[in-house]
């Protein structure tokens, strides 16, 4: 097993026969953001789950996809569970909806993803800065030489549909 990697004071460990997640965070290494593609139906899943949540076919491929994606929802920590996070609060977690596969297999479905939105420098960004509609793209932060977790940072591209946020 490789070495179980610090982070903010928690230990992430991978199990080696947790292949799902051990390749993905390796793809995340090299700075490439993938999800799992079903050999059968063709459609993308995450999490990279063993079978395909639709058909349920247990062939699939790695599928780099581009990163890009718009604020779906999200919430404002204020009081951190782990204590690595305290001097982080009030932090944004975000759910975001990548750019490929909207609205498939159904209008409401789509490659949703749950990460810390942070600036480029991979600090936490200001939650007055945060909205669901705003566009982001995919940062790497490295923490190992087999891991690094995929956040999202805010671009400066027209933010999509209905721009909201809880005011206060
Ligand atoms: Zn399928």
């Amino acid at each position: 097993m490789p070495e179980p990697v610090q982070y903010r004071g928690m230990t992430l460990a991978v199990p080696d026969n947790d292949s799902e997640w051990r390749e993905f965070y390796a793809h995340a290494r090299a700075h490439r953001l993938v999800m799992r593609r079903c050999s059968a139906c063709g459609l993308m899943r995450y999490p990279p789950t063993h079978a395909c949540p639709w058909c349920m076919d247990l062939g699939w491929t790695w599928q780099e996809v581009s990163g890009r994606g718009t604020i779906h929802s999200y919430e404002i920590v204020a009081h951190a569970i782990q204590p690595g996070f305290k001097d982080w609060t009030p932090y944004p977690v975000v759910l975001v909806e990548l750019d490929e596969q909207r609205g498939q297999p159904t209008p409401d479905e789509g490659l949703r993803l749950v990460a810390n939105l942070v600036t480029p420098d991979l600090r936490p960004e200001a939650d007055k800065n945060v909205a669901i509609g705003k566009r982001v793209r995919v940062v790497f932060q490295d923490l190992a030489d087999h891991m690094a977790l995929p956040q999202f940072t805010l671009t400066d591209e027209p933010a999509e549909g209905r721009v909201w946020r809880l005011e206060g």
